[in-house]
């Protein structure tokens, strides 16, 4: 089964930058090679309603064409500040313009005193279908 690696550094920026952003959701372009996540920035959230929709800035789209022209495979990370870390209808149908791309998704909804902490999962969306993406954490960097 395939696997995809990313750095706890880089976990904690994107969970870092969905607690800055909650109540709303936040997104960001990723950039993974062979296997591995090896860039991760942060977008603007353009979305009309932004407490449950994520749509990334047109004026951030550049770092899709930064990855692209990199040679690198582009990925997309967003947050979902009350729900669980699994794909909505939405993010479904986001994912049509983007079949395949990994889709790194974090949960706040236990990030609360007592609670078990930031959820964070990997998916590969060709809608309909949901596949989940085993991450391997590289705790070192
Ligand atoms: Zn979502």
């Amino acid at each position: 089964m395939e696997t995809v690696s990313i750095a706890r550094s880089q976990i904690d920026a994107i969970v870092a930058h969905a607690r800055a952003g909650a109540p709303d959701e936040v997104c960001g372009v990723v950039a993974v090679r062979e296997g591995e996540v090896v860039r991760v920035m942060p977008t603007r959230n353009a979305a009309a309603t932004p407490r449950n929709r994520f749509e990334i800035d047109s004026r951030d789209l550049m770092r899709v064409v930064e990855v692209e022209r990199e040679g690198h495979d582009v990925g997309f990370y967003h947050s979902h500040p009350v729900s669980v870390a699994y794909p909505s209808a939405t993010d479904i149908g986001f994912a049509e313009l983007w079949p395949g791309a990994l889709q790194l998704m974090v949960s706040l909804r236990q990030d609360v005193p007592g609670g078990t902490g930031p959820e964070f999962h990997a998916y590969r969306i060709v809608p309909p279908q949901v596949n989940v993406v085993p991450l391997v954490i590289d705790e070192s960097r």
